[in-house]
């Protein structure tokens, strides 16, 4: 199965509109020129009006790190569906940090799905586990729960759209990255078969499964050579030029 490669890059709550597109215009023209890899940008929604002109063109998607699922009403500092819409193609869902510091839930994580999908955007739906999971040698069940949560309810159409990130929360911001054996390990044992088991093989083989947890553009290319990580969901080191190396080790996946 030749599945594209995929690298996305969460900027979380950094870079106002103008250090983006400062950012964005340093990057681009190394970026632009890889082919073969399908890329995004995350930046926080308040710079998407600034960097959607810089990308058009370019080949690389934009995506907001989050979206609610209702459409509209009294939703305080929430953004719809169709206002995420406006600007990306492309949405983070289930990050463990809205998982941990905003109480987001396996069953927000599916109405979420639901509604990008409905929306015609790619969710980037992301599982993983937490240290004291990992310790607990349960890593496998908590993913495979957080998946079956929030993919429950998809036809097997809709689950081929959609991006998943394995990210486990000890690795996140901490420079301490999986091994990536350790990584390919959960993603072949609790992420392919679980999307076979509900949607079929075609699903499973074709779907992009991503790695993310303190990826460098030194430890980047031992992830992509691993057979089920298509790519990865870079934190830190897509806030830095870095990321153009990122993106490039993953053009060995390039079919
Ligand atoms: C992330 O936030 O999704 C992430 C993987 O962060 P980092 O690369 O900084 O570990």
């Amino acid at each position: 199965m030749n599945r594209k490669p995929f690298v996305a890059g969460n900027w979380k709550m950094n870079k106002t509109a103008a250090e983006a597109a400062a950012f964005v215009r340093e990057i681009i023209p190394a970026i632009a020129t890889i082919r073969g890899v399908e890329q995004v940008l995350c930046p926080p929604a308040t710079a998407f009006a600034a960097v959607a002109p810089l990308l058009a063109g370019s080949g690389i998607g934009l995506g907001a790190q989050n979206m609610h699922w209702e459409e509209k009403g009294a939703f305080t500092g929430e953004l719809a569906p169709s206002m995420v819409k406006e600007w990306v193609g492309y949405v983070i869902l289930g990050h463990s940090e809205r998982r941990a510091l905003f109480g987001e839930t396996d069953d927000g994580v599916r109405r979420k799905v639901q509604a990008a999908l409905a929306h015609g955007l790619i969710p980037i739906a992301c599982v993983g586990e937490t240290l004291a999971e990992n310790e607990a040698g349960q890593t496998q069940s908590v993913v495979s729960r957080q998946l079956r949560g929030g993919l429950s309810g998809l036809t097997a159409e809709q689950a081929s759209v959609v991006v998943i990130a394995y990210e486990p929360v000890w690795a996140i911001g901490t420079g301490r990255a999986a091994t990536a054996e350790g990584a390919n390990k959960v993603v072949a044992a609790a992420i392919r078969p679980v999307l076979r088991e509900l949607f079929g093989a075609a699903v499973a083989e074709g779907a992009r499964l991503l790695y993310g947890g303190s990826v460098t553009g030194s430890n980047a290319a031992e992830f992509f050579s691993q057979p089920d990580i298509d790519g990865a969901l870079v934190g830190g080191a897509s806030l830095k030029p870095e990321f153009v190396e990122i993106v490039r080790a993953a053009q060995s996946r390039a079919g």
